[in-house]
């Protein structure tokens, strides 16, 4: 297996002329320790758990060119930076064959994402940090937001230095959030789609106030207002149902979604928007749990004369156009329309 480099306070400068010759010079994932001002704290940065996500990477290799210093130290892991070296660049969510790394956070460990999952834990739980970002890009294009398993002053802090959005979920799906969360207040921060300059531009700005910050747990002074969801629900496909996206029915495929459907993002859909075509009925196709683990897709959607449209009004968000990321993980996210978990 592939064993963290760790680097301590590296020369303000290095790290190469871009984004890409800063993962060749790291070559593998990588720990670094930044001394702040105040040597008696240390806050911790996770970023690129997925290689196709590259805001993080970015913000850290502008960090590190900039010369600047924290107000406290900063621990930043950068994980798969094997998966994001595979060309063409920041194409890979991870190696092919290889697990979902933020699906690898608890036991068990028994292969190589495991093991690397196990190992960012142990850098974690040696540092003590006061706080824990784990900070991502969506794949599709889309608004930024926060996911933290449970709303406090100090998540709503540690958020608001990203971004207005905070959704409240608890899937257990193996996350880093989740297992971090049970010593440190930890929370995940999509900066926005992983193509979109305007996401490299907040996690650069989000980083910067992350780092220099005296405190990160106390509420803003001016409140943001954070916009709340909770407890979305996940709709995932069924084994073996195939999909894809396109402006109408494809017959080869049991689903297609319009492909413009990720323009839904974070908005509310009404019960006659058209989501795509399907046949058949919803359960065979589609599998989603509530929060108590009762099936849950007849509340999400409905199929009505080979046309799929939402069960009742929602807000729909991390919607991917990508049947890969759909197959393997979910179409969307869903709460009411209201922001509340569906009922
Ligand atoms: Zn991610």
């Amino acid at each position: 297996m592939r064993r963290f480099n760790f680097i301590r306070d590296p020369a303000p400068g290095s790290g190469g002329n871009n984004v890409e010759e800063f993962l060749r010079w790291l070559d593998g994932p990588t720990c670094f320790f930044f001394s702040g001002e105040d040597p008696g704290r240390t806050r911790a940065l996770v970023t690129l758990l997925h290689g196709n996500e590259p805001s993080g990477a970015m913000a850290l290799w502008r960090w590190l060119r900039s010369g600047r210093r924290p107000a406290v130290n900063v621990v930043c892991i950068v994980a798969s930076v094997v998966a994001a070296l595979a060309p063409p660049l920041f194409s890979h969510r991870m190696l092919p064959r290889a697990r979902d790394l933020n699906r690898c956070f608890r036991p068990p460990f028994h292969d190589a994402q495991g093991e690397l999952a196990q190992e960012i834990l142990e850098i974690l739980r040696l540092h003590r940090p006061e706080a824990v970002v784990d900070m991502h890009n969506t794949s599709g294009s889309g608004p930024s937001f926060g996911v933290c398993t449970h709303m406090d002053r100090q998540h709503d802090a540690l958020v608001s230095f990203f971004t207005q959005r905070l959704i409240v979920s608890n899937l257990g799906l193996g996350a880093l959030m989740e297992i971090s969360e049970s010593s440190v207040p930890t929370v995940t921060v999509e900066v926005g789609g992983r193509l979109d300059e305007q996401a490299h531009e907040l996690a650069w700005e989000g980083l910067c106030r992350y780092f220099e910050a005296a405190s990160v747990l106390d509420p803003p002074p001016a409140d943001w207002g954070l916009e709340l969801l909770r407890d979305p629900i996940r709709l995932e496909l069924n084994d073996k149902v195939t999909l894809t996206y396109a402006e109408q029915p494809s017959a080869s495929f049991d689903i297609t979604l319009r492909a413009d459907i990720e323009h839904h993002n974070f908005g509310t859909v009404g019960a006659d928007t058209l989501l795509g075509w399907a046949a058949g009925p919803e359960r065979s196709l589609f599998s989603a749990r509530d929060a108590a683990g009762r099936c849950a897709v007849s509340r999400l959607v409905r199929i009505e004369n080979g046309e799929l449209y939402p069960a009742r009004p929602l807000r729909l968000f991390m919607i991917t156009n990508n049947a890969a990321i759909a197959e393997s993980d979910c179409l969307f996210y869903a709460v009411a329309d209201d922001g509340r978990a569906i009922s």
